[in-house]
């Protein structure tokens, strides 16, 4: 792709060009914005170049003639510049075009066939990531092996534009950002927080079956907090900048400190202020430890839909599934070494009854081990053994595929991740379970043994789902937005057939409503057919038409968004035939 752009752009700076997951992209710096016919034009270049069967020849270079080579091309010669030395630098080369790049690749253009891939678009993209940077253009293709492939993941694609929980969202009312309020904060609005609510529900409702107790923590926490858990200064930059008392600036401003200085005292400690979460550990664990434990309270289970911030650059925010402020099915169990094993078998037993009743049953784990060439891991190596052997027998228990991945794990212990895979075939990462021995340390938490002396607990973090914003983003993509009658935000529309029935129409929602099964009555003016079509586009589940047979017997007819029409049904028994789908949890 790049030896048709410069052909195309001779002007044309080159910076990167990676494989990614299904393709490729390239970022170029190019004398004026690209439009969609010139990936067409780039598409038929690059077809000609692949038929042309080149070589593809990789040469050893040293710095400086690398330097040579490239010397027009600025972003290169900082990419060598980076290149630590004694870095072996590597040139590719086919037909009429010259790459930096460390390889491997296929032995020639002829082994691509030129049916089986398509450039796709064309995003903004900074150098290197930095909004300092340039900005350049990225231009994104998918390759494959066959035509077939290509052609199976363009629909894969196509169907996902249609899923779009951006889209979705937007039709059905489930959520808004607002840019007044902040970009990557949802607003989510009563038909989202409909689904929200049923989901909260009936995950507490699992919760306190497996004895996990629920708190509420506030929002913000002490930097002092964040200085003991590690979270700050470390990882300032995926944070909002903190949050300074008042009496501190002003004192400061008297003083006439630089912001400089005053960022400098923040970090070191000498300034006191508070950080909007980023995590909800630390104020679990002040809960842990408010009282003294003894084996014999533990496991300590605390859960709570604990919402936190971080900060995510503009660019990588997307939806409901990249954000910056969300709330996390969190919970933190504090347990005995010796516990570990069955609390994490508890853990992803509640995970998999959970997805078995979202009907969501095709998915993997991935269990995240020590790289055993590393020293960077904190604890006793024996204790990792035995939390990652826990985690592993855990893992098989779950009776779905599950990969070991040395390197994986965190530095303070092993973890388990959750990868689903939904209906068109696309896999999303939903949350963890991790093993933790650091911050029972950090905060010297302790329980009192049953041989009198204070032990150590182990703290597991679980958010199973990761956050409530992204779960929902990727029930709205997995749903095409028509979820199972219990989430449904609406249930039921009634339809009068026409506006003579509009009063028994209305009695008959509010008849559902005080029944607790959220209905409307559409009494627009529309004609009966439109309101149909207008219900299911809607996904309400069930639509109810009424007319003189039904009202003269106080029943009612049943559609069902999918077009089936049910036998007419008395009031008493729609309801009863909802409620049953509400309580078994049915898709419809
Ligand atoms: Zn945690």
């Amino acid at each position: 792709m790049a030896e048709a752009v410069l052909e195309i752009f001779p002007e044309a700076k080159l910076a990167i060009g990676p494989p990614i997951d299904n393709g490729f992209y390239y970022d170029f710096d190019l004398p004026r914005p690209l439009k969609e016919e010139d990936l067409e034009q780039i598409m038929q270049r690059m077809k000609e170049i692949m038929r042309g069967a080149h070589e593809f020849k990789r040469e050893v270079v040293d710095r400086k003639q690398a330097k040579e080579l490239f010397k027009n091309q600025r972003y290169k010669l900082e990419l060598i510049d980076d290149l630590p030395d004694g870095e072996e630098i590597s040139t590719y080369t086919q037909d009429t075009f010259t790459d930096l790049c460390r390889g491997p690749h296929v032995g020639s253009t002829l082994e691509l066939d030129p049916e089986a891939f398509k450039l796709l678009s064309i995003a903004g993209a900074y150098w290197r990531g930095k909004e300092s940077n340039p900005m350049l253009q990225r231009i994104y293709g998918t390759a494959w092996q066959s035509k077939q492939e290509l052609e199976s993941y363009l629909y894969q694609l196509e169907q996902a534009k249609l899923r779009d929980h951006r889209k979705i969202g937007k039709d059905l009312k489930l959520f808004v950002i607002d840019d007044a309020v902040g970009q990557g904060l949802i607003l989510w609005t009563p038909a989202g927080a409909a689904v929200r609510q049923e989901l909260q529900n009936f995950i507490s409702a699992e919760l306190r079956k497996q004895g996990y107790s629920q708190v509420f923590t506030p929002h913000i926490g002490r930097l002092e907090l964040y200085r003991t858990s590690g979270h700050f200064p470390y990882y300032r930059d995926s944070q909002y900048p903190p949050l300074i008392e008042r009496e501190t600036l002003d004192a400061l401003a008297t003083e006439g400190m630089s912001c400089a200085e005053l960022a400098n005292r923040v970090e070191i400690g000498n300034v006191d202020g508070y950080l909007l979460k980023p995590m909800n550990c630390p104020h679990h664990i002040k809960i842990y430890a408010s009282q003294p434990r003894s084996y014999r309270d533990l496991p300590v289970r605390l859960a709570e839909f604990g919402t936190v911030y971080r900060w995510e650059q503009s660019g990588e925010l997307n939806g409901l599934t990249r954000v910056r402020g969300f709330t996390q099915d969190d919970a933190h169990l504090f347990c005995t070494e010796e516990q570990v094993p069955k609390e994490i078998l508890g853990c992803l037993a509640l995970v998999k009854v959970i997805l078995a009743t979202l009907k969501m049953t095709d998915y993997r784990v991935r269990v995240g081990l020590r790289d055993p060439d590393s020293a960077k891991y904190i604890g006793d190596p024996a204790n990792w053994d035995k939390a990652e052997a826990a985690c592993r027998e855990a893992a098989k228990t779950l009776g779905v595929p599950f990969s070991e991945e040395p390197g994986e794990a965190s530095f303070y212990g092993p973890k388990i991740d959750f990868i689903i895979r939904d209906v068109i075939g696309r896999e999303w990462q939903l949350g963890t379970v991790q093993v933790d021995y650091n911050l029972p340390q950090r905060f010297d938490l302790s329980y009192v043994g049953a041989d009198n002396q204070e032990h150590r607990p182990v703290m597991i973090h679980r958010a199973p789902f990761g956050s409530m914003e992204r779960f929902f983003g990727i029930l709205i993509e997995h749903f095409a937005g028509a979820f199972p009658v219990w989430l449904a935000p609406v249930k039921a529309a009634v339809i009068p057939v026409a506006p003579a029935f509009a009063d028994y129409a209305e009695r008959v929602a509010r008849y559902l409503e005080e029944q607790g099964i959220h209905a409307t009555a559409d009494l627009s003016d529309q004609r009966m057919n439109a309101k149909i079509r207008l219900a299911q586009s809607q996904k309400i589940p069930y639509m109810l038409v009424v007319g003189g047979k039904e009202q003269e017997s106080e029943s009612v007819s049943v559609r069902t968004r999918t077009g089936e029409q049910l036998q007419p049904m008395s009031l008493a028994d729609c309801l009863q035939f909802i409620k049953g789908k509400i309580e078994a949890k049915e898709l419809i």
